[in-house]
Formats: C-alpha cells, sequence, structure tokens
C-alpha cells in the first residue's frame, strides 16, 4: 500500500521544490536581462554611427534613452530631459553636445548621481566605431537601474545622468559638476560606469575606496554574493599608469570633493577600435556584472544617511 503511493508524494515534493527554486530565481532577478542585451545591441548599431557628440548618431542615442525616461516615468529638472552645453574638440566643436538627466525623488532630498556617458567615437577614417562595451554597456546597464528603482522606490533621491563629451575630455561630467541642479551639500556620491561587459578573467574593478574607504564595508558585502570577481583597485598613485582616478567622469565629483565609486573593466583588444561590437560583449559577464553593480547601488542607496556622516564634508568636524 506504501510503494505505490510513493511516487505521489515525490511528486508533489517535486512541485514544492520546483516552486521553491523558481520563486527565488525571481527574488534574484532585479534585472530584465533580455533588455539589457537588446539597450546594448540598439545602442552600438550601425544606424547609431557610433554616437559622436553632435551628431545625427548622437541624436538617435539620445532619443532612445529619453523615450526609456518617459517609460520609467523619470522627473526632469526645470522641465528639460537635455543639459545643453558647447563642446570643444580639436576636429569640431560644437555647440548642441547635451547631457541626458533624469531622477526619482526618495524619501531623503539627498542624493546619489548616477552616470554613464552615452558617447563614443563616431565614424573615423570612413570605419565606424560602434562603443558597445565602451560605453553603450555602462547606458544599458543604467537603464536597467532606473526600471528597478522605478517599482522599487529609493531613499535617496536617484539623479541619472547620461553624460556626453566624455570622450573628449569629460566635457559633459564638468559641466553637471559645475551646475548642479541641486545644492552641492546634497549630492553624497557619485556611482559612474564606464565599460562594464567583458572580461576574459571574469573581473570587474570598483576603483574609489583609496581614496573614501569608507564606502568599501558596503561593496565587500556585494563582492561576497557577487557571480563576478569584484575587486578593488586602479585608484591609488602607486602606479600613475594604472591609476583610473582620472579616467572617466567621476572625476569631476572627485576633485569637487564628491566621493566616488567607479565600475569598470581593464582595457581589452576592441578598446577604442572598431571591433568593439555587441557580438564581442560577454553576456553572461555582462548580466551578472550589472546585477552586482545594482546591487552595490541598493546598498549605497539603503545606507546613503552612514555614507553621509563619514564624507569629508559632512563630519562634525568639517562644515
Ligand atoms: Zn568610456
Amino acid at each position: 500500500m506504501l510503494l505505490p503511493q510513493l511516487p505521489k508524494y515525490l511528486s508533489m515534493a517535486f512541485w514544492v521544490l520546483l516552486f521553491l527554486a523558481r520563486s527565488i530565481a525571481f527574488a534574484q532577478a532585479k534585472i530584465d536581462t533580455l533588455q539589457l542585451l537588446h539597450d546594448v545591441k540598439v545602442l552600438s548599431a550601425d544606424s547609431m554611427q557610433g554616437r559622436k557628440t553632435c551628431t545625427i548618431g548622437s541624436k538617435r542615442a539620445q532619443e532612445y534613452v529619453i523615450s526609456a525616461f518617459k517609460k520609467h516615468n523619470l522627473q526632469a529638472f526645470e522641465g528639460s530631459f537635455r543639459q545643453f552645453f558647447s563642446a570643444s574638440a580639436k576636429d569640431e566643436p560644437c555647440t548642441d553636445a547635451a547631457n541626458l538627466i533624469g531622477y526619482l525623488p526618495g524619501t531623503s532630498t539627498d542624493c546619489i548621481v548616477l552616470s554613464a556617458h552615452y558617447d563614443h567615437l563616431g565614424v573615423v577614417g570612413g570605419k565606424t566605431y560602434p562603443g558597445a562595451d565602451d560605453n553603450a554597456s555602462g547606458v544599458a546597464t543604467l537603464l536597467a537601474i532606473v526600471a528597478y528603482f522605478t517599482s522599487n522606490k529609493p531613499h535617496s533621491t536617484l539623479i541619472f545622468a547620461f553624460f556626453d563629451a566624455e570622450e573628449s575630455g569629460l566635457q559633459g561630467a564638468r559641466v553637471f559638476v559645475n551646475k548642479l541642479p541641486v545644492e552641492k551639500k546634497r549630492v553624497i556620491l557619485n556611482v559612474n560606469l564606464d565599460m562594464v561587459s567583458r572580461s576574459d578573467r571574469n573581473e570587474l574593478y570598483v576603483a574609489g575606496c583609496h581614496h573614501y574607504p569608507f564606502l568599501k564595508p558596503y561593496l565587500e558585502k556585494i563582492a561576497t554574493i557577487s557571480k563576478v570577481k569584484l575587486l578593488f583597485g586602479h585608484d591609488s598613485g602607486t602606479n600613475p599608469a594604472d591609476n583610473w582616478t582620472n579616467a572617466s567622469d567621476h572625476a569631476p565629483f572627485h576633485r569637487a570633493g564628491i566621493p566616488f565609486a567607479y565600475f569598470g573593466v581593464e582595457d581589452h583588444r576592441d578598446y577604442h577600435r572598431p571591433s568593439d561590437t555587441f557580438a564581442n560583449v560577454d553576456q553572461k559577464f555582462f548580466v551578472n556584472a550589472a546585477s552586482t553593480i545594482l546591487d552595490a547601488i541598493i546598498e549605497f542607496d539603503r545606507h546613503l544617511a552612514e555614507i553621509k556622516l563619514r564624507t569629508p564634508a559632512h563630519t562634525p568636524s568639517g562644515n
């Protein structure tokens, strides 16, 4: 009598286990991976022509990002998602460079600026530089983070900044930091993403803790659950050639005394080459890196009041 019933119990146990496994997998799935990959593919497609500042390809990328802002009901400062500025480059100066800025209000008015540059090198010598890793990957990750916080309200006010003219000297980030849309004392942290979609060694770096060691415990916690190797470094002066402190859009924040955490991978064979394509993105690494970055931002968001107290400008002995 027992034996014939056993398969039934086994089968019930199977369904219960399957349900639990799926629930856990669902709870971990904070990122829409198909959307993430789709965004990189579109932003690095031929039609975007390498997204060089002040070109038609740049305008197409702007439209794409702003349509995501609208879909997720981001709010605009002073009625516009675009912060226009004049960019200067050796070859072609232009006057309608544009940072794309939107925000999600939190329960606190203290802010985290989450940034990624959307420009790249354009078409050079008849060849398109698609910039899939540099930095369609950072833009797509930031859009996934927008989507997450739209349905999971943040404690902090999150400002999403997609900078222009990074490749010609961090110009968009400089303009933004010089004309912050909120009081400077409200900007507690910058998290910058630039090249996050490939690593032969499964390594993602986070730079900034050398300057702001109080950020490290939050990141160490994330490193223990990350599916990529989250490594610290590239931010001290011991080897200047290897120091990324001034290498991307976090630099103007750092110079203004605003702490930063920068996520990125080491340079690879397709860096600043026409072969930085969607096909060369490591999809598994990219999805895991994006999840790790989101987890880190969730951690920073939860603990921003604590981080603020440790920030030099906000310590009781400071001003
Ligand atoms: Zn870049």
